[in-house]
């Protein structure tokens, strides 16, 4: 008698979907071993807890919390934490997955996993984060440590949540273990650079993307190109500075309540310190508004969708009109779209080489903690601009060899190095 050996579990989310269709479309052109293949297609490990809080008006809510472990072949999980309202299993699943695939793809000796939170973070207090954080981390303790699986920041959280984090598991242990965690702050072995890594590397890429595309016969100068960025956090607010201190006119971004747009440029500086102020665009004066939707259509030469996945669908693939799209967020196109968008000659850089640089800066943080040996800021910067240069070469060449887009070539580069070390340590028992 045969049976469905699939339950459905972690396969409800259409970014969990889009990363298997991924993963299967690169294995089919790479020729890939279809028992790695179909290891890669499910995570290894995932605690799902609940998380009771007592809020600040006496009442306890009880929040739903999540940490998957998709691969440890290549070292210890490594991945964000997000507090999201949208957060659950399959999410958090298929995020794991692309973790994987990014510190293969750098070359890390780290695997891939990813937590978080269902939870509107800008509902709580400051002592509702940090209980919420703390009661967290105590329910998936067996499950984190520097040799095992060390979280970071991402959507929703920060350095602060890192920092309690690290105290609670320090607490549970007996001593300081500034290796569980990475994305701290400096005073507690945080990396310098390590805030603006994500979204300088999403920058760093497009440069290398304009100096392939003119050896190709474009005529791309950055300082004469337009740019918009959806998503105004820790990744795309770097990553406008980025643009804009190198003269690119920043003309649009946006946040989860609305869009700015000025066509002569927006003082990205200043817009920036609104932000810090107010904790949203909202409210700016000295700019067009406009909704993300606007945002996507804009005739631009360059997009950063640096806020959340499934943003560019089927459903507006067909308004974009950006010659290079930086992939800063993680999923943001879905496969048709990518297929849409690079058939209409778009070059998309993908999420995994396009925001490596976050967790290419948490390595180093990782490395510096263990070492109690910490660099200056330049060293970090030049370290995180060469390994983001021959990523981006590796896949550049492979996207040459198997006649791909980038996406495609991407998770071939990684799972060429993935799909080894499993072969080579073999399945147990
Ligand atoms: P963040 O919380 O600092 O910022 C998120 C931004 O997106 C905010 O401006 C928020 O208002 C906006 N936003 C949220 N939902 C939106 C929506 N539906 N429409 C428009 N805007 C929306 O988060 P972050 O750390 O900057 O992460 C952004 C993306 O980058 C995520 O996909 C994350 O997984 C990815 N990423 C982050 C890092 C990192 O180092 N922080 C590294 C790699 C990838």
């Amino acid at each position: 008698m045969s049976h469905n050996l699939r339950s459905g579990l972690w396969d409800t989310s259409p970014l969990y979907q889009n990363a298997v269709l991924d993963l299967d479309m690169a294995g089919k052109k790479m020729g890939l071993d279809s028992n790695v293949l179909e290891r890669l297609r499910m995570p290894k490990k995932a605690m799902c807890v609940s998380i009771p809080v007592r809020m600040d008006d006496g009442s306890v809510k009880t929040f739903e919390g999540y940490r998957v472990q998709h691969s440890t072949t290549l070292g210890p999980g490594k991945g964000g934490i997000r507090f999201h309202p949208e957060v659950n299993l399959s999410e958090v699943s298929a995020l794991a997955m692309l973790m994987t695939m990014k510190c293969s793809l750098v070359g890390l000796p780290l695997g891939g996993a990813k937590g978080g939170i269902r939870v509107d973070p800008a509902q709580l207090s400051r002592a509702e984060h940090q209980a919420l954080t703390r009661r967290f981390t105590m329910e998936i303790i067996s499950m984190i440590g520097p040799e095992q699986d060390i979280p970071a920041p991402d959507i929703g959280t920060d350095a602060q949540h890192m920092a309690w984090m690290m105290d609670t598991y320090s607490m549970a242990k007996g001593h300081a273990v500034p290796g569980v965690v990475t994305g701290k702050p400096v005073e507690i072995g945080g990396s310098l650079g390590r805030p603006e890594s994500t979204g300088r590397g999403v920058v760093y890429v497009i440069e290398h993307a304009i100096e392939l595309l003119n050896k190709k016969g474009h005529k791309y100068v950055l300082k004469n190109m337009t740019a918009a960025v959806n998503g105004f956090g820790k990744v795309g607010a770097v990553a406008a500075l980025e643009l804009f201190n190198r003269g690119c006119k920043v003309v649009a971004v946006s946040d989860f309540f609305g869009g700015l747009y000025d066509k002569n440029g927006l003082n990205v500086p200043e817009v920036i310190e609104y932000m810090n102020q107010n904790r949203t665009l909202k409210g700016y004066e000295k700019a067009q508004v406009i909704t993300n939707e606007d945002l996507f259509a804009l005739p631009i030469d360059i997009l950063i969708p640096a806020a959340i996945d499934g943003v560019i669908t089927n459903a507006n693939m067909k308004n974009v009109k950006a010659k290079i799209i930086s992939e800063g967020a993680n999923g943001p196109i879905t496969s048709e779209a990518q297929t849409y968008l690079e058939q209409n000659g778009c070059y998309i850089i993908p999420d995994i080489l396009a925001n490596a640089g976050g967790v290419i800066v948490s390595y180093f943080e990782w490395v510096q903690g263990l070492q109690q040996f910490f660099w200056n800021e330049n060293e970090v910067n030049a370290k995180l601009a060469e390994i983001m240069l021959n990523a981006f070469n590796r896949v550049a060449a492979n996207a040459e060899r198997y006649n791909c887009g980038m996406k495609s070539a991407a998770l071939i580069t990684s799972v060429e190095r993935l799909s080894k070390a499993m072969l080579l340590r073999g399945l147990f028992p």
